[in-house]
């Protein structure tokens, strides 16, 4: 495709894209096409004679659109969200467009130097620790999402725990290690104990209270049993807004006891990170002066496209010393010098691409106060919800929300409430979850699209509402 070609096409695609989010309200939310439907539409075999563009964006229509569940639609409550926007989409072409690989400083600089600025700018947006900045001994990076944060952080945390010769030898001899996280810590956690060879089963899920969040005592008390047990605690992971309802763990005694018993502190912030843009809503951080890492996802809540997870360390030599690597083809003067920061020492993968570009963009973009504003809105309506289930008696409010994430039942069965999800989505005019809280099925109605407005709030409970008396 020679570069006049690619300015057409370009152009077409990008009216594409323009006019899909222009219309995005006009599709049914939730994709209604049954399993394999979307293969059966494409040929067997791939073409052998070059086809057109003009043909792939009408298949594009005809053939993938059906297929997708639209997550930026404003009728989106579902999960979380998952929140593209307009400058973001520009930064992730771009980034496309320049096809770098930055796996070293030298391999593009200011893919390198770009991230560790705007992380340091988070740094101060968020009002995060000083100790996360560059300019210490800690550090910034993007991951692809907040599992893989995770996971660095554990990797790091048990090779500390080993004095590294678990990096060295893998884990032979020595007392089990074991982590922990709370009962309504996301799967993630889970996931990472098994790659890390930790196993599944050494992970602790700690008792939570009437909010779903952690008791610290209950954590302590698990501590003292695997000690007593001979078995070595390494690791704790706080959520900062759970997955299910955005339960705020209390930073300040986790820290306290995560410090006291040497264990490497984790806090995963993923949906409710972003939150902290606004000085009203930095309470939820309290206490994360304890934390050894910290991640969240501007993919979630802060208008970047997946995929783009923030994610800092208090000591940038523990994780750099776990994961890095040094064959001979990657040497280079600039790393020989330890001027630079070479990001592939800071992941899993080996190559990485240009995210920084997309978050750098979003934030000139919107500015620190839009973002602000943004926020501050989608908390606002998600508590107009909240007020409207409370002066409801046909509904009870399953837990105060902390921020935009609503978890509300109708006062019946599980299986009415299943019924009244399962009717809602498929009118196509708006999408919900649902999660299971004190062991009973849970509606999630989840505030946070781009393109949302308090309108389109207004007009989902409306639509709950009458569900609700069809279900009876
Ligand atoms: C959404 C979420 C994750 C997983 O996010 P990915 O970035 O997709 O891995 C992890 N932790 C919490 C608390 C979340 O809410």
């Amino acid at each position: 495709m020679s570069p006049e070609d690619f300015r057409r096409h370009g152009h077409a695609v990008v009216d594409w894209i323009a006019d899909y989010l222009g219309g995005v309200e006009t599709h049914p939310v939730l994709s209604r096409v049954a399993p394999g439907s979307i293969r059966d539409a494409l040929p067997t075999s791939p073409p052998t004679h070059a086809e057109s563009v003009e043909t792939m964006l009408a298949d594009l229509d005809r053939v993938i659109m059906p297929g997708i569940t639209h997550w930026q639609s404003p009728n989106f409550f579902a999960y979380f969200p998952c929140n593209a926007s307009g400058p973001s989409i520009l930064g992730e072409m771009l980034s496309a467009g320049l096809g770098i690989q930055g796996m070293l400083w030298a391999t593009s600089p200011a893919c390198t130097e770009l991230e560790t600025h705007v992380l340091d700018w988070l740094v101060e947006m968020l009002d995060l620790p000083t100790f996360f900045r560059s300019d210490g001994e800690g550090g910034g990076v993007i991951q692809d999402t907040a599992s893989s944060a995770t996971l660095c952080a554990l990797l790091a945390a048990r090779d500390r725990a080993t004095g590294w010769r678990s990096n060295e030898h893998g884990l032979t001899g020595g007392p089990p290690l074991v982590a922990y996280a709370s009962t309504e810590a996301h799967s993630s956690m889970e996931k990472a104990m098994a790659i890390a060879g930790l196993g599944r089963a050494n992970l602790r899920l700690v008792e939570v209270d009437e909010r779903f969040a952690m008791r610290p005592q209950a954590l302590a008390e698990r501590i003292a049993a695997d000690r007593a047990d001979g078995r070595l605690p390494i690791f704790c992971c706080a959520n900062i807004g759970s997955t299910s309802s955005t339960a705020i763990d209390p930073l300040g005694p986790i820290g306290e006891v995560c410090r006291r018993e040497g264990m490497w502190l984790h806090v995963d912030a993923a949906m409710c990170g972003t939150a902290a843009l606004c000085p009203e809503f930095r309470w939820i951080h309290k206490g994360i002066e304890h934390a050894d890492s910290y991640c969240f996802n501007p993919h979630k809540w802060m208008f970047v496209n997946f995929d783009c997870d923030c994610f800092w360390v208090r000591n940038r030599a523990d994780l750099v010393r776990t994961l890095s690597v040094l064959p001979e083809y990657l040497r280079n003067e600039a790393t020989a010098s330890g001027k630079v920061v070479d990001y592939r020492d800071w992941q899993i993968p080996l190559g990485r691409r240009f995210r920084a570009l997309k978050l750098w963009m979003t934030i000139r973009h919107y500015g620190v106060a839009g973002l602000q504003r943004a926020i501050r809105d989608h908390v606002s309506w998600a508590r107009w919800f909240a007020d409207r289930v409370r002066d409801d008696d046909r509904f009870e409010l399953v837990v105060e929300p902390p921020a935009s994430l609503v978890c509300f039942r109708l006062r019946s069965s599980d299986d009415a409430n299943e019924r009244m999800l399962a009717a809602l989505n498929a009118t196509g005019e708006l999408m919900l979850s649902h999660t299971r809280l004190e062991g009973r099925y849970t509606l999630r109605f989840s505030v946070g699209a781009t393109l949302a407005t308090k309108g389109h709030v207004e007009r989902a409970w409306r639509a709950i509402e009458s569900a609700a008396t069809g279900i009876g």
